[in-house]
Formats: structure tokens, C-alpha cells, sequence
């Protein structure tokens, strides 16, 4: 009785949340004609992005606050404060959220993203924050009418778990409105947001990303053995899908089993009894289906695949794995907890997701072909919390969504790739691209930004599909702590194009910025602009001289330099965009020629050297 009434409640729940959520993580599969709607305002509303902006002389949090209060516009006056919200530590420097409040009360979304390096430079600011003239007109719901709404979408009380409401000013486009908006967590997992207005109409829903730590831990590893698919049964088979390796309602099929294999997973050891649990994964049980995780009683988790303890293992080995990977790289507070991972959940849907709430999670559906049966769907849900934990509480808007989705289908199409490179290009490659649904591709050719369509998982392409030319050119290792890194700048509502400046600002970061010019190179091709994408260092095909640092160049912070293979003596000259020479200058036996920034006004020039040797030119930018 209890269960029957609980199942339709479900059923309910699902609906509603259908209904209010179409294009949220909740589905990474979203085939042709899905994942688009027409997006809210405050979701197609635009960050004020800059670069390199300025320093400040203390990093504090506090300094910084100041720093905020007297350079954004927007936070000027009386009736505006700021907030501090979110802090985290990166391998280069700080980054901060802020939040901006109106005569006490937060705007929605009102926020302030700003990275600074070690020394307090302003590498970059995101500014979310709103103009406000007028006191926003109208009055605050009242805390019944929040209620009434909460009732309308639970009939049993007893199933939430957390209810919390606050007043804030809200964007409905054209202006502000004092509003409530109401966190609800229920006993099934679910976690979201609802914007209500003074007439009771919901004028906003999303789901939420908050997290509470989880403080189980144990100490004990021992080492088990396990079967896994890595990274599916169709890549190391080298096969498509297709009879006999099909799903075939998770049967034990002999060529499928085949492609198991034996790998030794770390597990811990507790009252004599080994469980899938290390520091940074934690099988779990939080979503229905209903299946315990499995445990045994001997280090040994060799399972087929038709057993639930396959999927678990699988899970568990792939997430181990790639975080071993993330911290070999030398980042150590990513995803730095256990995360709970459910690989039977999801109702049975054909449907996986991570959830920052209660506490971070992972939930593998189980229709169609086992969600947990393939890396590609593992590492890309990991992905979304690598993102949340480098960058919490900025995903958010239409560009920005789409990069979290793109983020998660680089990280497992390059995972998969490094593993076995067989239909590199697809990925979901055995969840995916068979009856069930259609997979997504990392090699696609779209251009920013007239390929973007407002739909998250197809705008995603556009990204992974470059990381992967990245990837490919200078490896995974390198372009994964260059993205990595760039990951902690990621604020609400920044463009795609933001991102690529992110991307490489990154890249001056690492390996002696010798892989600018590649990643420059792809980020200019695929058609992202400014901040020094498209500065072509263009080395090509001369081994005479080469012209490095023109990004310092045109930052104005360093001198671009031509470095010589032999001493040459010769002359190098500056000219402007109307043909004036700014300087000529002779050397000697030099093995490099240094062209200061300093004194030079923003624009357009051409250096030209010539030597005994060879005579080259070279365009330069200054911003
Ligand atoms: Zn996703």
C-alpha cells in the first residue's frame, strides 16, 4: 500500500519535473528536435567579460570586496552591497564569486566572478550585476502563497526533505521584480529551484546546485579484483552495435562477457567485509530502483554483465580512475570527497545525472543499455562535477550550460580514446548510437558562432570537438591541465568565446607557454575571437627564426622576441598600419631581437628583420 501510493507519487514528481525542466542535466541524451526551449532572459543574459584588467595589491577576500565596490559601476551607491559566496584555490591563482545585493536583498543571479593570479592581477572579471534605478515596483510574495505552491506539487508533506525560501529581486527581461524564490529537496533526490512572483505564477524553475560535504570515510584500502568494461565492450571488440553485441536486456551474452576485463580496483574493508567505497567514490544506494550496493566477503568483484554488481564496479573503476588521472595532472581539490554513485538508478529511466544536493551524486539509469555498462557515460556525468567542484555555483545560461555538457564529452571522449582509439569519434559509443538513442560526436565541424542553436548538447560539439583537435596536437596530459585549470575562471552566463580567452590565458600558464600558438591556432579555426586568438605565431616552415610571446606582446606586460637557430646580424623594423616606421635597428651576433610593447598605442604592426641569413615578417598585435 505504501509502495503503491509512493510509485504514483513518483510517477507525479516525474511528470512535473519533465515539464518544468527540459533541458537540464538530467538527460545527456537528447536526440534531434530535444534539449531546446526558449530561453529565459536571465539565461540568455550576457556576462561582461574582461581580461587582464588591473591588479590588486591584496587577495584577501575582503580587499577584494572593496576593490569590487569601487570598480563596478553597477555596486555603487548606498543601496547596493556585496556578498562573498564561493572561494577556490587553482595551481595559478584565486578565484572568487560575489554576490550583489539591492537594499539588503540579493538579485538573482546579481553576481561577480573575478580571477586573480598569485600576485593579485586580475586575469579575469565576469560581472553579472544589474543597473538599477528605480526601486523595482510591486511587493514580496507572502510566505503562504510559497506554501500553496509547494502543496500543488507535493500532496505528502513527509516527502520533502528541505524546503527553504528567500525574497529577492528578480529579472523578468525588461526589469526587476521583488520575488521569493523556494529550494526544494525531496526524498528522491530531486533538488530545485522555483521563482515565484506577488500573483502565485511560477516565473522561473532550474534545478540547484549546492552541495553539504560528506564526511564518510575509512582508511583501509585493500586491493580487488574485478571485471570492467574499459571502455566498452563494442570499442575493444572493434565492432558496431549490433547482433550478437547488442543489450539484449542485459543479458549474459558470451561475446559480450568476452570483452570484460580483469583489472584490480582498491576497495575498502570493513567487519570482515570488502564494499565498493575508496576516498573519492562511494557506491551507493539513493535512487530506485532499490538495489543495495553489492559487497563481498572475499577481495574478489568479478561479476557478468546480466549482475548488478557488474554495473557497480564498472562505476566505481572508471570514477577511481579518472580522478587518479586528475590529481596525477597536480590538481588536488577537485571532486576531492566521495562521491555517492548510484549505478541502478533513475526509476529505470534511459537517463544518467549528477546532482550537487544533498551531497554531490552520481545516478546511472538503466534503460536501454546500462548507463553504468559505459565509460563514456561514467566520465561524462564525473564531468559535471569536476566542473561544479572547480567552479561551484556558476552554471548557469545558455552558452554556459552548453560548455558544462561539451566539458563532460571531452573529458570522456579523450578518457576513451587514451584507452583505445577505435570510433574515437563517438561517444556513448555502446550507450548510445544504436536503437536506443543516437549518441553524440566529438568531430564535428561547427562554427562559433553561427552553429549555435540554443540547444545545449548540440551547441556542446562546437567545444569538445575542439578540445579534441587540441588534445590530438599537444596531448592529452597538457591540454587537460590547460583546460583544467581554466575550469576554476568559469563564471555564470559567459559566452563560449569567454571560455576560449579562458582557455588561453590558460596556456600562458604551463610548459613555457610553448602551446599558445596551438591552442590560438584551433580556437581562431573554429571562429572564437579576440584576447589573442587568431595572433598567429606562425613558425611554419622556417627554421631561421621563430617569433614567441606575441600574446605578452599584446597585453603590453612583455616584449615579443625573434629568436635566431645561429648569431645573426642584420636589422628588424616596426610599422604601423599606415606604413610609418615606429623604429629600425640594427644588431650583431645576436641570437635574439626583443620588440618592446612600451609607448605603443593599441592596434595593428609588422616587424620585419632581415639578416645575412634570411629576411622574415611577422604580424604583431597591441591591445
Ligand atoms: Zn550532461
Amino acid at each position: 500500500m505504501q509502495k503503491s501510493n509512493d510509485r504514483k507519487f513518483v510517477s507525479a514528481l516525474i511528470a512535473f519535473i519533465v515539464l518544468i525542466f527540459p533541458i537540464l542535466s538530467f538527460g545527456q541524451k537528447i536526440n534531434d528536435g530535444m534539449g531546446s526551449r526558449l530561453p529565459h532572459p536571465v539565461d540568455v543574459r550576457k556576462a561582461v567579460s574582461s581580461f587582464n584588467s588591473g591588479k590588486i595589491e591584496n587577495t584577501d577576500t575582503a580587499f577584494v570586496k572593496e576593490y569590487l565596490l569601487s570598480a563596478i559601476p553597477n555596486l555603487r551607491g548606498a543601496d547596493f552591497s556585496v556578498e562573498y559566496l564561493e572561494g577556490k584555490q587553482s595551481k595559478t591563482g584565486f578565484h572568487y564569486l560575489y554576490r550583489q545585493n539591492y537594499q539588503g536583498k540579493p538579485i538573482y543571479r546579481g553576481t561577480v566572478k573575478i580571477n586573480l593570479d598569485k600576485s593579485g592581477n586580475i586575469i579575469s572579471l565576469f560581472d553579472n550585476t544589474y543597473h538599477i534605478v528605480e526601486t523595482p515596483a510591486g511587493k514580496f510574495p507572502d510566505t503562504d502563497d510559497c506554501y500553496d505552491i509547494i502543496k500543488s506539487i507535493y500532496q505528502e508533506e513527509n516527502d520533502i526533505v528541505k524546503i527553504f525560501i528567500e525574497d529577492l529581486y528578480f529579472d523578468l527581461g525588461p526589469r526587476l521584480i521583488p520575488a521569493s524564490r523556494i529550494e526544494l529537496w525531496d526524498k528522491k533526490g530531486n533538488f530545485f529551484e522555483l521563482v515565484i512572483n506577488d500573483e502565485q505564477m511560477i516565473v522561473y524553475e532550474r534545478d540547484m546546485n549546492n552541495y553539504f560535504n560528506n564526511n564518510r570515510v575509512h582508511d583501509v584500502d585493500t586491493p580487488a579484483l574485478a571485471r570492467v568494461f574499459n571502455p566498452d565492450p563494442l570499442t575493444t571488440a572493434g565492432v558496431t552495435y549490433g547482433t550478437p553485441y547488442e543489450d539484449a536486456s542485459d543479458a549474459d551474452i558470451s561475446q559480450l562477457n568476452m570483452q570484460r576485463q580483469q583489472v584490480t580496483i582498491d576497495v575498502a574493508f570493513e567487519n570482515d567485509t570488502f564494499k565498493l567505497e575508496s576516498l573519492y567514490c562511494l557506491i551507493n544506494n539513493h535512487s530506485i530502483p532499490d538495489i543495495v550496493p553489492v559487497t563481498s566477503l572475499t577481495p574478489d568483484f568479478q561479476f557478468t554483465r546480466s549482475q548488478d554488481g557488474f554495473e557497480d564496479v564498472n562505476a566505481f573503476y572508471h570514477i577511481n580512475v579518472y580522478h587518479d588521472y586528475i590529481q596525477s595532472l597536480g590538481f588536488n581539490n577537485i571532486v576531492d570527497y566521495p562521491i555517492l554513485v548510484d549505478a541502478h538508478g533513475m526509476g529505470g529511466a534511459d537517463n544518467s545525472n549528477f546532482s550537487s544536493t544533498p551531497s554531490p551524486r552520481l545516478t546511472f539509469g538503466e534503460g536501454g543499455v546500462d548507463d553504468a555498462e559505459d565509460a563514456d557515460v561514467i566520465i561524462h556525468e564525473y564531468g559535471h562535477a569536476i566542473s561544479y567542484s572547480a567552479a561551484p555555483s556558476t552554471n548557469q545560461g545558455i552558452e554556459r550550460t552548453a560548455l558544462d555538457e561539451a566539458i563532460g564529452d571531452y573529458f570522456a571522449a579523450s578518457y576513451s580514446k587514451s584507452i583505445n582509439s577505435f570510433n574515437w569519434e563517438k561517444i556513448f559509443s555502446w550507450d548510445g548510437h544504436n536503437e536506443f538513442w543516437n549518441g553524440r560526436v566529438v568531430e564535428s565541424s561547427k562554427h562559433y558562432p553561427e552553429d549555435l542553436q540554443s540547444n545545449l548538447y548540440k551547441d556542446a560539439e562546437i567545444w569538445s570537438s575542439t578540445m579534441m583537435q587540441i588534445m590530438d596536437a599537444i596531448g592529452r596530459e597538457a591540454a587537460d591541465e590547460i583546460l583544467i585549470e581554466a575550469m576554476y575562471n568559469l563564471a555564470t552566463n559567459i559566452t563560449m568565446n569567454d571560455a576560449a580567452c579562458l582557455l588561453l590565458q590558460s596556456a600562458q600558464s604551463f610548459n613555457s607557454a610553448q602551446h599558445v600558438y596551438t591552442v590560438s591556432y584551433f580556437l581562431d579555426q573554429r571562429g572564437f575571437s579576440g584576447c589573442g586568438i587568431g595572433i598567429h605565431e606562425n613558425n611554419t616552415g622556417n627554421t631561421d627564426v621563430r617569433l614567441i610571446n606575441s600574446i605578452g606582446f599584446a597585453e603590453g606586460s612583455s616584449s615579443a622576441e625573434l629568436r635566431f637557430n645561429s648569431p645573426q646580424t642584420g636589422i628588424a623594423e616596426l610599422i604601423d598600419v599606415t606604413g610609418r616606421i615606429i623604429f629600425s635597428e640594427s644588431f650583431s651576433g645576436s641570437l635574439e631581437y626583443k620588440i618592446s610593447p612600451k609607448n605603443l598605442s593599441s592596434g595593428i604592426y609588422l616587424t620585419n628583420v632581415t639578416t645575412q641569413n634570411f629576411s622574415s615578417s611577422y604580424k604583431l598585435m597591441k591591445w
